[in-house]
């Protein structure tokens, strides 16, 4: 097992737009590079693996001796020689190079490429293109038979030697190591890379996403003489929720639920108890905090109820309210979850004096 594995990623990346240089960014909650790292590491396939950064005082983090992290040049092509002169003393039979912004690929194809090596002294995954292929020449455009192109992956794996050669007499700037062995007019195994490992070049490539979640929590007091709602719908009862609103404690506890998962306080602090709500529907009150989360790029996950009551029964009405709140909220009947609690004919919402209502959602928000 005398493999090395190289990592690329000194590259400034300005196709990507942000702050932080793309291979620090993070990427299903690990820096982009890392993902890379992780997997070389869990092969088990390398002796050493080497991280090439632009500037390696950036990670803070202690890594494991095999882990080698090393300043890399100007261009790809710089970053590859200088890796490649690090290792050499080592006296490595096979050098693996990967760019880090392809995360995603697998260690099978790490195990494919490397049982391909024994009999060749360049193995490179490809890909078929999706799209139709113009070349451009001399200013003029040509149709490319697109059965006829493959698109070169990393990893790419050669026998250390041979490419250590190539790479430090080379002249032109090349986009990856198979470029060299192809100048030299030099043998490449092809093998069959992987759909998924694609390179992230532009910010849109990953959709960075954040969820969160909210509590809420509401209890009203049973009167008589007054309509019963729950959920935004009339339910037959004998008494109804006393309240400045029509005292639907579950609307009110979704509304302070998405307000405490947007970090936006509270119920009171929206609908005071003030003349202009006085006995406002509470769909009402729901709606402008609806229109809200889409307009923030928020998407509801789901919604789970607690209705905290003796009477009436949930299971009764429980198709009626889901409806109603999935009408509400814009979102699907299969997100929400209705459950229904007595306490045991205790205290006063065991005696029929109050409903109470807690709930839980969760909202991921997409940039
Ligand atoms: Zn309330």
């Amino acid at each position: 097992m005398n493999n090395y594995f190289i990592i690329l990623a000194a590259g400034s990346g300005k196709r990507f737009k942000t702050k932080v240089p793309k291979q620090y960014i993070n990427y299903k909650s690990k820096q982009l590079f890392e993902h890379s790292l992780k997997k070389a590491e869990n092969s088990k396939l390398f002796k050493k693996i080497i991280l090439v950064l632009d500037n390696p005082k950036k990670i803070k983090k202690k890594y494991p001796n095999n882990i080698l992290i090393i300043k890399g040049g100007k261009e790809r092509s710089d970053s590859t020689i200088i890796a490649l002169k690090k290792i050499k003393k080592y006296k490595p039979t096979n050098v693996f190079i990967h760019d880090a912004a392809r995360p995603n690929f697998s260690i099978n194809l790490l195990k494919n490429i490397l049982k391909n090596l024994k009999n060749n002294k360049a193995v490179v995954p490809f890909i078929k293109p999706k799209d139709s292929i113009k070349y451009n020449f001399k200013k003029q455009i040509f149709n490319l038979d697109k059965k006829k192109v493959i698109l070169t992956q990393t990893p790419q794996a050669f026998r250390f030697n041979k490419l250590y050669y190539y790479a430090t007499n080379q002249k032109n700037k090349i986009t990856d190591e198979a470029s060299l062995f192809i100048n030299q007019n030099h043998k490449i195994k092809f093998i069959p890379g992987e759909n998924h490992n694609d390179k992230i070049t532009y910010l849109s490539d990953i959709q960075k996403s954040i969820t969160y979640f909210g509590i809420g929590f509401d209890l009203h007091k049973l009167i008589r003489h007054k309509q019963l709602y729950l959920g935004g719908i009339k339910i037959p009862f004998h008494s109804g929720l006393k309240g400045h609103s029509d005292g639907d404690v579950i609307l009110h506890a979704i509304i302070d639920s998405i307000l405490g998962a947007t970090r936006k306080k509270d119920i009171g602090t929206y609908f005071p108890n003030t003349k202009k709500y006085k006995n406002i529907r509470s769909p009402k009150m729901l709606k402008p905090i609806i229109n809200n989360l889409d307009k923030l790029n928020y998407t509801i996950n789901n919604l789970d109820i607690n209705l905290i009551c003796e009477q009436p029964k949930v299971s009764k009405f429980r198709n009626k309210i889901i409806n109603s709140i999935s009408k509400l909220m814009g979102l699907e009947k299969e997100k929400i979850n209705l459950k229904g609690k007595t306490t045991e004919k205790l205290g006063l919402i065991g005696q029929e004096k109050a409903i109470a209502c807690e709930t839980i959602i969760s909202i991921t928000k997409y940039d």
